[in-house]
């Protein structure tokens, strides 16, 4: 198996590389974030090891904690969490995140807030958007994005909005999914002009549509199983 989780993450590069030349913008501008659900610590290490990899993301605030925990100091990677924040777990989540990309109520971006307040550590967030609409996804509808974000940068002085996060619809219609990214896209353009303030990251595309989510201008692709292989349990 040596070599294989390697060749993967080159192979993913090269792609992303490629997506990023055909739309005109420089491959460096795209971070691969590679998504550790089910994964065992022994495969995330590998695929750290390969110093290819310098953002992991986390569905769960428990499932990362082990990892987390047992991670090496001298590998100095950052944790991301990506999935839906429970409020009983906000604390924890502080403490072994370094971004929470799922923010998805103006009530989570209070509680980090007052968090964050008693830490005395400003909290790096990106805000959820459900751009495809979806009842079953989290996340802020975009009507509702533009007050949202300019009521936590009022309030919220402990957080700092980096970017915006979507996950795009679960379809094979090219069209519908570059059509949830352009989306957020122009969201972050709109919320910029509005808040006078850069929000330097869009987080979108997945192991079926990232280089889509690259020509529509993601800088943050979130890849699971073309990274590390299908999941035995699907779950997010
Ligand atoms: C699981 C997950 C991913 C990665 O999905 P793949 O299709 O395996 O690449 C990305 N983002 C979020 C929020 C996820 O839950």
């Amino acid at each position: 198996m040596v070599g294989i989780l390697k060749d993967r993450i080159l192979s993913i590069k090269d792609r992303i590389s490629e997506s990023a030349r055909k739309s005109g913008r420089d491959p460096s501008d795209v971070i691969l974030v590679a998504v550790t659900k089910t994964r065992t610590l022994d495969e995330i290490l590998e695929a750290a090891h390969t110093g290819e990899i310098s953002v992991f993301g986390e569905n769960r605030v428990q499932e990362g904690e082990g990892k987390i925990i047992s991670w090496p100091r001298e590998l100095d990677v950052r944790w991301h969490l990506i999935g839906h924040l429970q409020r009983n777990k906000a604390r924890k989540a502080l403490d072994l995140f370094k971004c929470i990309q799922s923010v998805d109520s103006t009530r989570l971006a209070e509680l980090i807030n007052r968090m964050s307040e008693e830490r005395g550590i400003p909290m790096d967030i990106f805000l959820e958007i459900n751009t495809s609409g979806e009842a079953s996804k989290f996340g802020f509808l975009p009507m509702e994005a533009e007050s949202a974000c300019l009521e936590i940068l009022e309030k919220y002085p402990f957080l700092k909005i980096n970017g915006l996060m979507t996950i795009g619809p679960l379809s094979n219609d090219e069209m519908l999914v570059r059509s949830s990214f352009s989306q957020l896209r122009e969201l972050k353009e709109k919320l910029e002009i509005s808040s006078g303030r850069r929000i330097s990251e869009l987080s979108m595309g997945m192991s079926g549509d990232y280089e889509w989510a690259i020509e529509e201008g993601s800088t943050m692709v979130r890849i699971g199983s073309a990274l590390f292989g299908p999941r035995i349990y699907d779950r997010d």
